[in-house]
């Protein structure tokens, strides 16, 4: 799960990175009290789970409440590589004397994390990583030694950071691994005119397989207030540290994965259009794969699991029929501990509490399959389509979806 800009400044403000004053409001009217209130001159920033806002015009330095009100009218609303911007931070401005990059992120090929630091952070990091990759310092961390002084110091002197880095290259690491998190990431951390060390901005992926040890996650309050199981797929990556896709909107991706979870559903939101709903995570994948076979992309893997009820299918029909990405539904089961009769119930019965605005294509097989596939029939919907190979329903299901568009 990524957090948000102003989520990851509240963890390293917790674990006393200095972080400028900041307040995060909805509307432009908010935004000029907020500069009113952080002494007139700020920085309007668009929060977004995606990196490169400030390329993207999302960064803005307003002069006064005025012009705050103006900027913050501007960025709210603005599409960023297709996350729209509902909310924005107004900070207090920073005076910038230079820019650096700091972070650390998992190496799952090396079984280690990676402390990545380079004296030439800033917007062009990428570009910088790309070009003279010596500019960016690599240095391996053992997860059970830490970042010890001797560590922090090292870091510094290979990225070409001031010594005085050290203190808060120490701290952002406490800060991944207090919270659990994949990534941790500071462009720029900036020296001040004042010579003080400030990050400007914070990027924080966190791990959901901790969630079960990490309860603020889940009650709202603490960083992970966003909720939700990770996408991987929506994970917007660090600038260096990691690639990534943007994705769907931010807002429905977190109550998709927040409804979800609270169901016990193992779901993940993806970037196209086929929603997919399969029994046992191996078909699911397959199944995702079979649509991208077919020239369509799937929408979210979920999976409802080999013993899943009625209930369980019900429950995931509605969510993937609620995603807004989705035009076409495909739900491929193969029936094992789950009768294809059993699932073609809780189709039937999803479809009594959520009226069916997409068309859905069932390819049941294995279990039961006979009696499950004239449950489907007997429906008579003009929406459902039933297919009897998994490959037939995916290209059923990727045709609806192309003429859906
Ligand atoms: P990103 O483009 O999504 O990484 O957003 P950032 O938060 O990094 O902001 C983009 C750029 O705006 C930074 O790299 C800084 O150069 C600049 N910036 C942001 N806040 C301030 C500020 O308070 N003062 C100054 N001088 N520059 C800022
Ligand atoms: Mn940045």
């Amino acid at each position: 799960m990524d957090l948000y800009e102003h989520q990851a400044r509240e963890l390293l403000h917790h674990n006393g990175v200095p972080v400028p004053r900041a307040e995060v409001v909805d509307t432009a009217e908010a935004a000029r009290a907020a500069a009113e209130r952080l002494g007139g001159r700020v920085v309007i920033k668009a929060q977004v789970k995606t990196g490169g806002r400030g390329k993207a015009g999302g960064v803005k330095l307003a002069d006064d409440p005025a012009a705050a009100e103006l900027t913050a009218r501007r960025i709210l609303g603005m599409d960023i590589k297709g996350h729209t911007v509902h909310r924005v931070m107004v900070a207090e401005p920073i005076e910038v004397e230079r820019e650096m990059y700091l972070g650390f992120a998992l190496d799952r090929a090396a079984g280690r994390f990676l402390a990545i630091a380079s004296a030439e952070g800033g917007m062009e990091i990428e570009e910088v990583a790309a070009r003279r990759p010596e500019a960016v310092a690599r240095i391996a961390v053992d997860p059970a030694e830490g970042v010890t002084e001797a560590k922090a110091a090292e870091i510094a002197v290979a990225g070409g950071l001031p010594r005085e880095t050290a203190g808060t290259i120490r701290r952002l690491w406490t800060v991944l691994t207090a919270h659990d998190a994949l990534l941790v990431e500071v462009n720029p951390l900036v020296v001040t005119r004042g010579g003080a060390i400030v990050a400007l901005d914070g990027k924080v992926t966190l791990d959901d397989n901790a969630r079960f040890r990490q309860p603020s996650w889940d009650d709202g309050g603490g960083a992970g207030g966003a909720g939700g199981a990770d996408g991987g797929a929506g994970n917007a990556g660090g600038a260096v540290a990691a690639g990534g896709a943007g994705g769907a909107d931010d807002r429905a991706r977190d109550s998709l994965e927040a409804r979800a979870a609270a169901a016990g559903l193992g779901y993940v939101k993806l970037d196209g259009q086929v929603g997919v709903i399969g029994n046992g995570a191996g078909l699911v994948m397959s199944t995702l794969d079979v649509v991208a076979g077919c020239g369509a992309r799937p929408a979210d893997f979920l999976d409802i699991g080999g013993g899943a009820s009625a209930q369980v299918m019900a429950d995931g029909l509605s969510l993937v029929l609620d995603d807004p990405d989705v035009r076409s539904v495909l739900v491929n089961v193969f029936g094992g501990i789950t009768a294809c009769d059993a699932v073609a119930d809780g189709i039937v019965r999803a479809l009594d509490t959520v009226p069916l605005t997409k068309p859905l294509v069932v390819r049941l097989d294995g279990n039961n399959a006979a009696r499950g596939r004239a449950i489907i029939g007997t429906l008579a919907h003009p929406l459902v389509h039933q297919a009897d190979t998994m490959d037939g329903a995916a290209a059923r299901a990727a045709e609806l979806a192309a003429s859906a568009a």
